[in-house]
């Protein structure tokens, strides 16, 4: 656990991350960082494909975040962070991401006017294991403290980014 934060903390140190906060900055900055324009693309219901986490397309030239857009904006920034993380983090070198999803019927339903052709990883939660999982978790909540976002404010970011 302790590399793991270590790693974290390292990975958010070199992003540029607004305050004060504001989620969509932070993702074009991010994107900007990657050379890789990153989409975001909240949706009513996932219902079947539902991922408590959202998922993640990886397009040949585009990222794609699908979130659901009925929760709070707090809730919605977490779960766009919680993706980032996992692509700041290199999640998708995990072993198992696949294209299979994409091409799924009920996918092409949700998703019409996604090319099922030009997508080359859809990465839920299923594709992680708990580990990176809970990485991704820790990235996004550590990201919003550095933004100076969430309840417990300044002085938790202190505790967390002593050097900032
Ligand atoms: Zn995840």
């Amino acid at each position: 656990m302790g590399t793991s934060v270590g790693r974290i903390k390292k990975a958010i140190a070199q992003l540029p991350v607004p305050d004060p906060w504001d989620c969509r900055r932070f993702v074009e900055d991010v994107a900007e960082l990657r050379g890789r324009p990153i989409i975001l693309l909240p949706v009513g219901i996932l219902g079947g494909l539902a991922s408590p986490c959202g998922l993640w397309l990886v397009r040949e030239h585009d990222d794609v975040i699908i979130y659901e857009d009925s929760t709070s904006e707090y809730h919605m920034d977490q779960i766009v962070c919680h993706e980032i993380g996992h692509m700041v983090l290199g999640h998708d070198r995990a072993p198992s991401s696949d294209t299979g999803l994409a091409s799924d019927p009920m996918f092409r339903s949700v998703f019409p006017d996604i090319d099922p052709l030009t997508v080359r990883a859809v990465l839920g939660r299923s594709d992680y294991g708990n580990g990176l999982e809970r990485e991704a978790e820790m990235f996004a909540t550590m990201v919003m403290v550095a933004g100076g976002h969430g309840q417990r404010g300044q002085n938790f970011r202190n505790v967390l980014f002593k050097q900032r």
